[in-house]
């Protein structure tokens, strides 16, 4: 597939507006996930749309329909109710963006935040948006981490492999301003595509001027599904860029790890 062809498929997969409004029956579920004991999503589906996105896989939820985004009227009330019984970390946004574009008009994300802090619970939230930094004084006044994912330097393959999230510079602003709040934020580079070879050098010198001291690598995903329509489309992953990056961060003196398997 060329270029031209990936921009086609940009524009045409760019997320149409639509919200369903539905009742969640938890808010919480226990979560197998690395230092998260629960998971919070306050949205189903996402926006964003990302090429590489296997969520609606493991969700067993069809392509089209991810991108209908459920938001959760009711999930403030059910947090309420569950917080009592729980203990540990609670992990926000592990299935779906907490800051994409539906968190700016239904703020459920903020609101659960707030629920939390009032109960001091600690939070690991990940996003892939600066919409982040509207809660900047919020989650400085809590316990936990932030994970900001960030893929490339290059902002038309961002528009080409994540259509519907903010750019590039926008989330290394994220990164920057967080870090400088002095919340515990870290820079999630997943997945290592194989359009970062050759950029690893200029990648890791934009992540470090922000300020994060941690990165998380994650490999491509390679579930059936996606496997095909990333094949269809000329993208790949790349263990070579996820090497260099590992040893061009280190030697910066960050701390890098594996997603899942803490690998150094
Ligand atoms: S931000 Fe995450 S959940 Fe949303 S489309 Fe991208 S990979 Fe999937």
């Amino acid at each position: 597939m060329t270029t031209t062809d990936l921009y086609r498929f940009s524009d045409s997969s760019r997320w149409d507006g639509v919200y369903e409004v539905v009742e969640c029956r938890r808010a919480l579920s226990p979560s197998a996930l690395p230092d998260i004991d629960y998971a919070l999503n306050p949205y189903g589906g996402c926006e964003h749309g990302c090429v590489y996105c296997y969520a609606p896989e493991v969700t067993h939820t069809q392509w089209k329909d991810w991108r209908v985004v459920r938001v959760k009227a009711n999930i403030t009330d059910r947090l309420t109710r569950e917080l009592p019984g729980i203990a540990g970390t609670v992990g926000i946004g592990t299935v779906t963006d907490p800051y994409q574009g539906a968190e700016a008009r239904f703020c459920l994300t903020q609101q659960c935040l707030g629920i939390l802090r009032s109960r001091d619970v600690r939070i690991h939230l990940h996003t892939k948006s600066d919409l982040v930094l509207r809660d900047i004084g919020l989650l400085s006044s809590m316990r936990g981490e932030v994970a900001v994912t960030i893929t490339t330097l290059d902002e038309r393959i961002s528009k080409m492999t994540e259509p519907g999230a903010p750019l590039p510079r926008r989330r290394l602003e994220a990164l920057r301003e967080l870090t400088r709040a002095g919340i515990d934020t870290y820079a999630l580079v997943g997945p290592v595509l194989d359009h970062l070879e050759g950029e690893e050098g200029r990648f890791v010198e934009a992540l470090a001027s922000t300020g994060v001291r941690r990165l998380l690598l994650d490999t491509l995903n390679s579930r059936p599904l996606l496997a095909g329509r990333l094949s269809r489309m000329g993208i790949g992953g790349s263990a070579a860029a996820r090497e260099r990056i590992r040893s061009l961060a280190e030697a910066q003196g960050m701390d890098v790890r594996d997603v899942f398997s803490g690998k150094r």
